[in-house]
């Protein structure tokens, strides 16, 4: 066969394998200029559908994302190698029955003796969305709800170190939006995301508005867009423990959220606060609720695992976000299995006051609610996202809450309750503390338009 022939062949098995990943990937471009073109289409032709088909469509794809929940689960995991498989299925459930849908989009009316006004919640347009490695399935699903709701379009530029699952969840938005005969490409992506695509859709006319989920360097890029944006930062959640609280919960409660999901959740517990005298009740209930206590060397030898020092500062090893406890445990030669490591510091050890999103709490020991309270709202850096504390002094909570100023606070529950895992109120991946909208749902992607009739339509 002469070199012209083969050439031919493999570039038809090229294209075939191409067009086999393309009907695979709904919604997945080669390039972000071809993922602009093509939801900028699906955007003009999504404006002529009813409310009651964006609802078909969210119905769809919530069905989609339960029957699918396991499998994006050990996708996200393989991929990242962060988290768990059982806990990222939970997520996705709560996505799928908890994200608010259009019923989210309530409309205002004012009547009087001047007639009517009525306030409308109006799509953006195209929405660019930037999305993190540490939920990147759960996030284009959720975010893809409430902006669907709200009548937009979106253009996702997922993490590069989680695009197979989060572009998994952009063909599973579209195969729920084409079952309910919705128009194809209403959300859409690149295969091989990267910073260029990421400038490309943030600088494009096309894109009305920006949302990023993620660290400080993504929102602050985002936020200084010039366009309307919506930031979910970074968190550092402190959890405080007085001696009101019944412990042993406590103790469960911190244990199950601080471990969840290996602690990826930005809002999960990440240093804990206990009264000096629960201290040593706490710690064994946790024990209980199976977390291993390491202590003196063994913390300094994890310290260097999870930390690389770098001019005096502490910064996490990424190698290690969102592994397994076990395998922390191994490095410092431990063999054991737990959810979670717990160890005893001072206020200003790093794993106090660094986000780590690892298995691993510090406790530190306080004599009261004030040196609690300073401490907590030290450890937590001004983010404003999350803090959680176990008392049935309302004092305490109170005054607690005030000082910190966290979008989420929950009282007496693990930290998941704060996005209605078994707590009450809706879900959301996407917490807006810099920018305000606290947890996003439909109306966050919306514009407020106001249409005045006067003198009419006032029939009292
Ligand atoms: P990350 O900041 O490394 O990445 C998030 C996304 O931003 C990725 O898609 C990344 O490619 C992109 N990105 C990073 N810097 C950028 C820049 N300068 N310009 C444009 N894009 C940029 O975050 P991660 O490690 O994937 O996620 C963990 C962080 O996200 C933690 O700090 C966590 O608290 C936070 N987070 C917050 C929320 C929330 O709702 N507030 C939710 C999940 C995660």
């Amino acid at each position: 066969m002469d070199e012209a022939r083969i050439s031919e062949i493999v570039e038809s098995v090229i294209r075939n394998i191409n067009a086999k990943e393309n009907k695979k990937q709904l919604g997945v471009f080669d390039t972000m200029s071809d993922a602009l073109d093509a939801v900028n289409k699906a955007y003009k032709q999504f404006r002529s559908y009813s409310v009651e088909q964006r609802e078909k469509m969210i119905t769809e794809i919530r069905k989609l994302i339960l029957d699918e929940a396991e499998e994006m689960a050990r996708l996200g995991v393989e991929e990242t190698g962060m988290g768990r498989v059982t806990d990222k299925t939970i997520k996705h459930q709560l996505v799928a029955n908890k994200t608010p849908g259009t019923e989210d989009l309530c409309p205002r009316v004012y009547t009087g003796d001047d007639g009517m006004t009525l306030i409308e919640m109006a799509p953006f347009g195209v929405i660019g969305s930037i999305t993190p490695s540490t939920n990147p399935s759960e996030t284009v699903l959720c975010n893809s709800i409430g902006m669907i709701a709200g009548g937009n379009a979106v253009v996702f530029n997922p993490h590069p170190n989680a695009c197979r699952v989060a572009n998994y969840a952009v063909d599973l938005v579209n195969r729920g939006i084409l079952a309910a005969g919705g128009p194809e490409n209403l959300v859409v992506s690149v295969k091989k995301p990267t910073h260029e695509s990421s400038n490309e859709m943030m600088n494009s006319p096309i894109v009305r508005m920006l949302v990023a989920t993620g660290g400080p360097g993504v929102v602050r890029a985002l936020l200084s867009s010039g366009k309307k944006a919506i930031g979910a930062g970074a968190g550092n959640p402190p959890v405080i423990v007085d001696d009101t609280a019944d412990i042993a919960k406590a103790a469960a409660d911190i244990v199950n959220g601080a471990s969840f999901d290996n602690n990826l959740p930005c809002i999960a517990e990440k240093e804990c606060f206990a009264f000096d005298n629960i201290a040593d009740e706490l710690i064994a209930g946790m024990i209980k609720a199976g977390a291993y206590l390491i202590k003196g060397e063994q913390i300094e030898s994890l310290k260097k695992v999870c930390l690389i020092e770098k001019d005096g500062k502490y910064v996490i090893n990424k190698k290690w976000v969102g592994r397994d406890a076990s395998k922390f445990l191994k490095e410092i030669g431990i063999d054991a299995d737990p959810k979670l490591i717990i160890c005893e510091t001072e206020e200003m050890h790093p794993f106090v006051q660094v986000e780590m999103m690892m298995p691993v709490l510090a406790i530190v020991r306080v004599k009261n609610i004030d040196e609690a309270i300073d401490m907590a709202v030290r450890a937590e850096h001004g983010n404003r996202h999350s803090a959680h504390i176990h008392s049935k002094n309302i004092d305490h909570l109170t005054r607690f809450a005030r000082a910190v100023e966290t979008t989420i606070f929950v009282k007496n529950a693990p930290s998941y309750a704060g996005i209605g895992a078994g707590g009450e109120g809706h879900t959301t991946f996407t917490i807006a503390g810099p920018t305000g909208e606290g947890l996003t749902s439909a109306r966050s992607f919306t514009r407020q338009r106001r249409c005045v009739l006067v003198d009419g339509l006032h029939i009292v």
